[in-house]
């Protein structure tokens, strides 16, 4: 306590992460909304200068983050929309506290973040060792705009260490994977991932070093912090289960430190910055629920998973959270929430029977339009982590850029269904699963 009996600590010391998610940072010189309950949307593009001074003082600060000491006494000198604003500042300082990193930046949608990530950490000659199955667009990404670039990718089983360790030359900057796996929900073990990629880097310089980059979309940082595993950097679409209502698109890259000015300047200049009015809601609704909403479809998930995994319809179901998912160990060891529960998320990945692929498929697709005509409370579109249930069919949607012939080598089954369970009870989206398994089986 000081002479006026206040706390020297700050206000937000000593609550739970749930409370940080609400409220964010309380005292902060960058923002002048004490008087507001919720902080306004910030939808100036470009901001008054008092003077030249000011102008080049704002300028000479941009992405100089190691003036921040001298600078975070005061309200930092915003310039223009594209360099940063308070919206955007509030929701990054919430995002890095709900990942464990030390700081955020955000991108326009989840591929903006997953190629500005990439995109500070390779060059011509890097090569990037990926997990062979990953999201469609990161997978094109990597496949069709990186060779011209001069940018190696290689594609692997990162469920196998060792294959991993032997995958990994001179070259190789990044490691990165997705996990869950969107769509097949296999785990990658990250504790094991960062510990290689920390041996390696034992035996090189700082310009050679190899980066750990993990998507973590499909868990949301209430399931899983990668970062407290070891991990250097996660990415996240923000459209999926941060955003939580589906109303925007975003992204997001947290990290260490020392890659704030790094990130800062790549989003100014290839120019993915994330809109004001996209950043509010994920600021004021999106974080401030994530932990009810995940609480609540995770729940709803688990009975959803165990009814699916008893019908004759279905080859298996994946679902982290049953007893009969094959990386069970792991998944309880690395999808915890804040207070350290077991939470294996609100995906689910199940495979419809068929005796050849081409029955499985044809399977899939009498059970897919038989929802998009017919449900309620399940709806045929891509996207996740949304409070409306979504079902798709990965193989000719989300990753289609995977050509079909490479797809079971990838992890993609013909008949594989991704579900994307919502807000609804339970009751309700199984009502709608039995009527559809039962028209198309
Ligand atoms: C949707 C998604 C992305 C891309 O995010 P956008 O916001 O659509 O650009 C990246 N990775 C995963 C795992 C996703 O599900």
């Amino acid at each position: 306590m000081d002479a006026k009996g206040k706390k020297e600590e700050k206000k937000e010391d000593g609550y739970s992460a749930e409370a940080h998610l609400i409220y964010g940072k309380m005292d902060d010189p960058k923002w002048d909304y004490s008087h507001h309950l919720l902080p306004p949307i910030s939808a100036s593009a470009t901001f008054r200068l008092d003077s030249a001074r000011r102008g080049a003082q704002g300028f000479a600060e941009f992405a100089h983050s190691s003036d921040e000491l001298t600078v975070r006494s005061r309200a930092p000198i915003y310039i223009y929309d594209r360099l940063g604003e308070p919206n955007k500042d509030m929701l990054e300082e919430n995002l890095a506290f709900a990942e464990g990193g030390d700081i955020a930046v955000t991108f326009t949608s989840g591929m903006a973040a997953v190629s500005g990530i990439l995109g500070i950490l390779t060059g011509a000659g890097s090569e990037i060792l990926a997990h062979k199955t990953l999201y469609g667009c990161t997978y094109s990404l990597l496949t069709t705009w990186y060779p011209r670039l001069k940018i190696g990718a290689k594609f692997i089983d990162f469920t196998d260490i060792n294959e991993v360790r032997r995958s990994i030359t001179r070259s190789t900057r990044v490691l990165y994977v997705e996990s869950p796996v969107n769509p097949t929900l296999r785990l990658i073990d990250l504790r094991a991932i960062a510990e290689l990629a920390a041996s390696v880097n034992k035996t090189r310089s700082d310009v050679d070093r190899i980066y750990t980059v993990v998507d973590s979309t499909f868990a949301t940082p209430y399931c899983q912090r990668p970062i407290g595993l070891g991990i250097d950097f996660v990415v996240h679409s923000l459209t999926k289960g941060i955003g939580g209502f589906g109303t925007d698109i975003g992204g997001v890259v947290i990290g260490p430190r020392w890659s704030l000015d790094l990130l800062m300047l790549y989003r100014k200049d290839f120019g993915g910055v994330l809109s004001s009015k996209s950043a509010w809601p994920v600021l004021v609704q999106g974080l401030p629920s994530l932990a009810l909403r995940m609480r609540q479809m995770q729940e709803t998930a688990m009975i959803v998973a165990e009814f699916l995994s008893t019908r004759k319809e279905i080859e298996c179901t994946r679902y982290p959270g049953l007893p009969s998912f094959n990386q069970a160990a792991l998944a309880r060891a690395q999808m915890v929430d804040y207070d350290g529960n077991f939470a294996p998320g609100a995906m689910i990945y199940f495979v419809m029977r068929g005796e050849k692929a081409s029955d499985a498929l044809a399977h899939a697709e009498r059970f897919i339009n038989h929802i998009a005509q017919n449900a309620y409370c399940i709806t045929l579109a891509v996207s996740l982590g949304n409070i409306r249930t979504l079902v798709e069919h990965p193989g000719s949607m989300t990753h289609s850029a995977i050509p079909a012939e490479e797809q079971v080598a990838k992890g993609l089954d013909p008949g594989g269904i991704r579900l994307a369970i919502g807000l609804e009870k339970p009751g309700d989206i199984i009502k709608d699963l039995t009527f559809s398994l039962e028209a198309a089986g």
